[in-house]
């Protein structure tokens, strides 16, 4: 089998949560390869595909490699890595982009050690040199203070993980062509000593923030759990979902599915409230794509005034009571 893309995007088509986050990725693969003049690869693993496979040209894959199998069905380790191992190994891709979900970060390492060649974790831009092939990799560095831009010169694929959320799926095309390709022949390991268990360890997380207009988020300026709890009383008045900065997480007062920022959630409401969140550079990566952020904060000078479009000076453990009471007039 002929298989012409060099750059090539994997989607984990095991959960919706997994699916979407790697048909986001086509949008950077999609520029990357207009760049190039080269055509994109989808890989979709998992079982039933068929869908998911016809989705990624709509978004922009030329060609889908389609590796479904009932063994596939779950994230299994070493399944997958065996796989794809073999997949590389065969059809020699230029690069290789992976979603920085729970699996993917799992699966990653694993292939970029098997290939002895680079991975750039958490990168939130992708461009690429005029040679047409090599990714020019940018991620935050130092804390979040500085992009760092990274390049592997030699070894191949290029790898590097981009986290859901940070870039957003394009409109799909149902009339675009591309060629969707089943690999029947993939190898299939059925007796691997490791066995990933997967469980949910708390509703938290379960919890997405995937298509959420309103997110009302809380930070240390909140002071203890039970004042916290006005935070979840907005997210509820205004129709919302609950974020929260990495203090708060720290402190136990909302579980870390919650936490927007550079180590947790990349989120892009149409509304952004932060109340008692200074507005620290790691937290602000987080939030980048919301289109209104409102701030609530007693300190004047906190940089969150600085990306807010409107800002409340003030104590939240009152300003936010005021404004369930003034919520709760308007119904
Ligand atoms: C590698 C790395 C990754 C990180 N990743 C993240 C991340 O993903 N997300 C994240 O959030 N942080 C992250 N951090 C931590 C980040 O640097 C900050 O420490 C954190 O965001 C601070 O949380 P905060 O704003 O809740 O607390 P603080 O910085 O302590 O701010 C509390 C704010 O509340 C205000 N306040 C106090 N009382 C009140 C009141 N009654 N009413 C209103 N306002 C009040 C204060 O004026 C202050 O501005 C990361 C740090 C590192 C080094």
């Amino acid at each position: 089998m002929t298989i012409t893309s060099k750059i090539w995007v994997l989607i984990e088509a095991t959960a919706p949560v997994f699916t979407r986050a790697g048909l986001e990725l086509l949008t950077p693969a999609r520029d990357l390869a207009d760049q190039s003049g080269q055509p994109l690869a989808a890989v979709v693993m998992g079982c039933h595909v068929e869908e998911t496979a016809r989705q990624a040209v709509a978004l922009g894959a030329d060609e889908v490699l389609v590796l479904d199998h009932p063994a596939f069905a779950q994230y299994e380790t070493m399944c997958f890595v065996h796989a794809l191992s073999w997949l590389l190994e065969t059809y020699r891709p230029s690069s290789l982009l992976i979603s920085a979900t729970e699996h993917g970060r799992d699966l990653a390492p694993r292939l970029a050690c098997r290939f002895h060649t680079g991975l750039t974790a958490d990168c939130t831009q992708l461009s690429i040199r005029e040679d047409g092939e090599t990714i020019l990799w940018t991620r935050p560095a130092l804390g979040g203070n500085l992009m760092a831009t990274i390049v592997c010169e030699h070894q191949r694929p290029q790898m590097g993980t981009v986290r859901p959320g940070v870039f957003t799926q394009r409109t799909p095309d149902p009339q675009r062509a591309g060629t969707i390709l089943p690999i029947p022949q993939v190898p299939i390991l059925l007796n691997s000593k490791v066995q990933t268990l997967q469980r949910l360890t708390g509703e938290g997380d379960a919890f997405t923030f995937d298509g959420k207009d309103v997110i009302v988020s809380g930070g240390l300026g909140m002071q203890s759990k039970e004042q916290f709890s006005l935070i979840w009383q907005l997210a509820q008045a205004l129709g919302g979902v609950v974020g929260a900065s990495r203090g708060a997480v720290h402190e136990g007062w909302v579980p870390y599915a919650h936490q927007v920022g550079q180590s947790g959630a990349t989120v892009r409401p149409k509304v952004y409230i932060a109340c008692g969140i200074s507005g620290a550079v790691q937290h602000l990566a987080g939030i980048s794509g919301a289109d209104t952020v409102i701030a609530i904060n007693s300190d004047p000078d906190a940089p969150i005034f600085q990306v807010a479009d409107y800002g409340i000076v003030g104590d939240a453990l009152q300003v936010i009571p005021d404004l369930l009471d003034a919520l709760s007039q308007q119904k």
